[in-house]
């Protein structure tokens, strides 16, 4: 037979049981699951992506910039050095700055 915690004293009781036998609490037929502050996991899920675009925005400037001298086969247009990455840079500290307030709000 299934068995689970009692969320009031932490025992050992039947899955099925719907008093516990040590405390006498009620309980719920189906065990009670604690959500998460949904605002706080967008918030982490931001700032993860914002990290992710500054990394990417990083290794383009790094390849597409010639520094890593590495000779590309197809030759990079300047304006993806000269605008592209330092805005998805910019967009990536944005998109992470938003992320922690959010998750400080919550
Ligand atoms: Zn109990």
């Amino acid at each position: 037979m299934p068995t689970r915690q009692c969320p009031h004293c932490g025992k050992v009781i039947f899955d099925q049981s719907t008093q516990c036998p040590y405390c006498r609490e009620a309980l719920s037929a189906v065990p009670e699951v604690r959500l998460r502050n949904p605002h706080r996991a967008v918030g982490r899920g931001k700032i993860r992506q914002g990290l992710l675009c500054v990394l990417l925005a990083a290794l383009v400037h790094y390849f597409a910039g010639g520094y890593s001298g590495l000779q590309l086969p197809f030759p990079i247009a300047p304006l993806v050095t000269i605008y592209l990455s330092p805005l998805l840079l910019l967009s990536g500290l944005g998109l992470s700055l938003s992320g922690m307030i959010l998750q400080h709000k919550a």
